[in-house]
């Protein structure tokens, strides 16, 4: 079934075309080459459904521009993909180019929500990706929120820590969490949680977040191996974190409930 709407501003056909949006905009491929990378490099997406059972796919990286949904709407100035999300796109690439390369950034306040954003908005996207059996976790106010205020729901976290590994250059990993409501749920979507995971060379970035929107949340504190860039603490940070991941505490890291659902 196509997208008859654009899933960020809810404007429809046929007053706008839907059209389609990269996941990884093809400046990713010209940072992250061959040549760079070597000749095996490949590409991995792990996705895992309510049910907890995960599925892994591994292809050649050359292919990482080409993952795509036709969800937003127009390429126009006054559209989604070609306006705020393009804007979004130039000024991220800015600040994660060397990130992604490994090398040392700060990053302020402002930087950090730009970067958070772009990740929100992104994770967003990745729900329509791969068909239709993949669960959309967060609502249109959601996403509606993202388009008007240019910014996270605030109980969205998103965090970055940076990899060192081995022959993985570029994965995405995608985690839908049941969780177990301790109040009647009201929201039509109850007890589901998210967790897109973007491996980008050396830069990792993740967005953990539920269908809620609450007006406000705790800002929590870094960790050794990540910096949480929102809720903004309101300091600016110096990439990367103390610890580097390896490729085991990547796949720890994408899959942050695991300590309890034991998987
Ligand atoms: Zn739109």
């Amino acid at each position: 079934m196509p997208q008859q709407a654009c899933i960020f501003c809810e404007r429809a056909k046929p007053l706008v075309t839907i059209t389609k949006e990269h996941l990884f905009s093809r400046w990713v491929d010209r940072i992250l080459t061959p040549e760079l990378l070597g000749p095996d490099r490949s590409f991995e997406r792990t996705t895992a459904g309510p049910d907890g059972l995960a599925m892994s796919k591994t292809w050649p990286t050359e292919v990482i521009a080409a993952i795509e949904a036709t969800v937003v709407c127009g390429s126009s100035a006054d559209g989604c993909n070609g306006g705020w999300m393009g804007d979004l796109d130039g000024q991220v690439r800015h600040l994660i180019e060397p990130m992604m390369l490994g090398k040392p950034r700060t990053l302020s306040p402002e930087e950090q929500v730009t970067i958070a954003t772009w990740a929100v908005m992104k994770s967003m996207v990745l729900e329509f990706v791969w068909g239709t059996e993949q669960a959309i976790v967060f609502p249109q106010e959601a996403r509606m929120f993202v388009y008007r205020q240019q910014r996270p729901p605030a109980n969205m976290q998103i965090r970055i820590a940076a990899v060192e590994s081995h022959g993985r250059p570029a994965l995405i990993f995608r985690r839908v969490y049941r969780l177990r409501p301790q109040a009647p749920a009201s929201k039509t979507l109850p007890g589901l949680a998210s967790c897109s995971t973007f491996v980008l060379g050396c830069l990792v970035v993740q967005v953990y977040g539920t269908p809620s929107i609450p007006s406000a949340a705790p800002a929590t504190p870094h960790r050794p191996s990540y910096f949480v860039i929102y809720p903004s603490t309101g300091s600016a940070i110096s990439w990367p974190p103390p610890e580097a991941l390896d490729d085991a505490g990547l796949d720890r890291f994408a899959h942050p409930l695991q300590p309890v659902t034991g998987d």
